[in-house]
């Protein structure tokens, strides 16, 4: 499958380093050779999954500036780092910090691991201050309101490397973000509210396109697929996949199977020609198409496609980022739905599924491709994948429209295998027990007023969330080991000044 660019690969991350004329020839070299030294060790790390290209030491206001307008200007470039390896007096960052569109990440660092205890003179003191460099740099983020992530500790710690890795997916994710195109087949399901937003404010908030087409017009591209396209992809199907017998070549049902191949082909020709990274379809609003999607949507969301049933585009936008952002990574991102739980005391489970559209990217197992009837919408039996997601961690992400701004509520989670088989289920599934227990993660769930359908992230954690939420400024509620519902209410309150006058009056 010809798959949109799903990779990291192209993307830079810019490393800055802040000093002063004042220190004269010789101690800027040295900066200069040792800032180059650490931006090369954040290069080599293994997980830091993009370049890290060092710039020239930055000493005034003027090349400051220019050089974040030039880091503005490249969309390779998703994000600074930044460190004051010297002192850099910070007034000589206003106009530069001021002009920065892009992620920002503070490292405060030092070129050495061991204090020179014996051998420590004026000369290192003079080169090696980060200790106060960086104080200076942190108060003028704080008093200008820059979005940022502080990681603290020498390149060389795993910890720390861990965290840039995390941030910069955060920020790749950012930057899909802000290009992505989302061609919506159908409006909402009829009468849900929680699929409802504000497609405008996604637009400035988030950078995305969300943009409706009659579902005939894909249609029309999936009754135009050839039959040697269709012959290909059948025959990938049946590599892949245990193809069920009444599906295969010859059997009774091939013709269902040839159609869902019609399907993912007309989907993926109108997604290609239209530039667009997610979609949505509602099974209320078919037109001619005689399947509902199924096997098509759960292969396009494993080829890093963002998708949301019913209409709902801010879980297709989400399923997107979080393709990208886990990117190269074992495990997937799906589009997820709560749908019914084992309340067994002390053990409970929740059930996750959907009709038909979860993504073959959370197991590495061989799936079935079955087809049942599908006792919704009034079409044609659909053809689909069934398996169960992979035991291991997880998140659930959720995003919800609250009128003034967008929330996004996180779970962390463990995907386990189902007690016993599901033998009548004929679904992609996981099971996952939620942090810190059953009730309070659900109870958490409904009074942050999170939605049913989520995206569930087997390849990128909290942290990588919690890193986009303060990438794109929006509220991120996390249900977690830490959480207790006391607090978590409080916080929902809190939140709901915070939010209002963090956005102005
Ligand atoms: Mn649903």
């Amino acid at each position: 499958m010809p798959a949109l660019s799903t990779t990291l690969d192209q993307y830079e991350i810019w490393f800055f380093t802040g000093s002063q004329n004042l220190y004269g020839e010789e101690t800027l070299r040295q900066v200069a050779d040792q800032s180059q030294e650490i931006a090369r060790a954040l290069d080599a790390a293994g997980d830091i999954p993009v370049k890290v290209v060092w710039k020239p030491v930055l000493k005034d206001s003027d090349s400051i500036r220019r050089a974040a307008l030039d880091a503005n200007a490249n969309d390779n470039v998703i994000g600074l780092i930044a460190w004051m390896h010297t002192f850099s007096p910070a007034k000589m960052w206003i106009a530069g910090l001021d002009a920065l569109t892009k992620p920002l990440l503070h490292l405060h660092t030092q070129a050495n691991v061991e204090l020179p205890w014996a051998d420590i003179d004026f000369d290192f003191m003079n080169l090696n201050q980060a200790a106060h460099g960086d104080r200076e740099f942190g108060y003028i983020q704080t008093r200008l309101g820059v979005a940022r992530k502080t990681v603290v500790g020498h390149v060389s710690n795993p910890g720390v490397t861990a965290q840039i890795g995390s941030w910069s997916r955060a920020a790749a994710g950012w930057a899909a973000s802000r290009s992505l195109k989302v061609a919506r087949f159908g409006d909402n399901m009829r009468y849900v509210a929680v699929t409802e937003g504000d497609k405008t404010e996604a637009e400035l908030r988030f950078g995305v396109q969300v943009n409706t087409w009659g579902v005939n017009e894909l249609a029309d591209a999936v009754h135009a697929s050839s039959d040697a396209a269709i012959d290909a992809l059948v025959a990938e199907y049946e590599d892949l996949y245990e193809v069920v017998p009444e599906l295969r070549n010859g059997g009774d049902r091939h013709e269902s199977l040839r159609y869902g191949a019609a399907i993912e082909l007309g989907l993926l020709s109108f997604l290609e020609e239209g530039g667009f990274g997610a979609f949505t379809t509602s099974f209320e609003d078919l037109g001619a198409l005689r399947q509902l999607p199924g096997l098509a949507v759960q292969r396009l969301m494993a080829a890093g496609y963002g998708f949301g049933a019913e209409g709902d585009w801010k879980t297709s936008v989400l399923v997107r980022i979080a393709n990208v952002m886990g990117a190269g990574l074992p495990g997937g991102a799906s589009l997820m739905e709560d749908y019914t739980y084992d309340l067994v005391p002390g053990q409970e489970l929740i059930l996750g599924a959907h009709m038909l559209e979860v993504s073959p990217a959370l197991t590495t197992t061989k799936p079935t491709l079955e087809i049942h009837p599908l006792g919704i919408g009034g079409k044609e039996d659909p053809v689909r994948l069934v398996f169960n997601a992979d035991p291991g961690p997880a998140v659930v992400v959720a995003m919800s429209d609250m009128r003034d701004r967008f929330r996004l509520v996180a779970n962390v989670v463990e995907v386990v295998e189902p007690t016993a088989a599901l033998p009548n289920l004929p679904v992609g599934r996981a099971v996952w027990r939620p942090e810190p227990d059953f009730a309070t993660s659900a109870a958490a769930w409904l009074t942050a007023g999170a939605a049913h359908h989520t995206v569930m992230s087997t390849a990128v954690g909290i942290e990588v969330f919690h890193d986009f939420a303060e990438i794109a400024r929006t509220e991120l509620l996390v249900i977690d080991k830490t959480t207790t519902l006391r607090d978590f209410t409080r916080e929902v309150r809190w939140n709901q000044a915070y939010y209002r006058l963090a956005q102005g009056l």
